[in-house]
């Protein structure tokens, strides 16, 4: 089995270490004995998403956002085919934002997404930083997921997707309506950094089942040792006050 991973504008969207949930999903990989490609997608390249099992975007300050976005807007209609043929795609924070219908900076400049998640996003007056604990529907017990969040843009679900999960610490999404995140088919969005996998190992197998499962149904995604992983989990519950 291989999986290919496309780590899209490594070098723009790259706050926060969030380059450390592509090391999480090859980690947890090879600790299978699933080979693994990461495949950086820059600016200009000529990309095929459908190539790839999984897609990431990290996060990034407006300014990258908007170069990313011009880019980004020439490749609008294969990411969205790629979404709709159940390619897992996690974006984070900046990232996230652009998979909306548009992000409405500071300044009111509206910048275009791609429409993949049924969201819009405006800058708020205040940033929305701090440590984030949400308790998500996708997981039985722990059903939590814990990150630190740091965004001015305040993000407003549509009736098209889900949230990830609801806010037990934190501002998630906006501050206002306690949901954090947006999930459609197999498309995550979430302002949780952190790097957000390392210490949500649920979630890190979760994409790569869905992942897995894409290319074979059958594929068994075996169980790894993962006390290292849970007590980092318990350790950002503790700090952000939940246990
Ligand atoms: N620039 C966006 C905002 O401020 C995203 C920030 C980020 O990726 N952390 O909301």
């Amino acid at each position: 089995m291989n999986l290919i991973i496309g780590h899209l504008y490594p070098d723009l969207l790259n706050l926060y270490g969030d380059r450390g949930n592509v090391i999480a999903l090859e980690k947890r990989c090879h600790w299978r004995g699933i080979d693994v490609t990461v495949r950086p997608l820059l600016i200009d390249d000529d990309w095929s998403f459908t190539d790839c099992d999984i897609l990431f975007l990290g996060g990034g300050q407006d300014r990258e956002q908007e170069i990313v976005w011009r880019d980004l807007m020439h490749q609008k209609a294969a990411f969205r085919e790629a979404a709709e043929e159940g390619v897992v795609v996690l974006a984070v924070c900046g990232g996230y934002q652009l998979l909306g219908h548009y992000y409405r900076t500071p300044d009111g400049k509206d910048i275009e997404g791609l429409g993949i998640l049924d969201l819009h996003t405006v800058a708020g007056k205040e940033r929305l930083i701090g440590n984030a604990v949400i308790t998500s529907p996708f997981f039985d017990e722990p059903n939590t997921l814990v990150g630190f969040e740091n965004h001015g843009g305040k993000t407003y679900l549509g009736s098209a997707v889900r949230p990830l999960g609801q806010v037990m610490v934190g501002q998630g999404n906006n501050g206002e309506d306690a949901t954090e995140g947006a999930v459609v088919k197999n498309v995550f969005g979430t302002y949780l950094h952190g790097s957000l996998l390392p210490k949500n190992p649920h979630l890190t197998d979760l994409l790569l089942s869905r992942a897995l499962k894409r290319k074979d149904p059958t594929y068994p995604l075996a169980p790894l040792e993962d006390t290292l992983e849970w007590q980092a989990h318990e350790a950002a519950l503790r700090i952000a006050g939940t246990s």
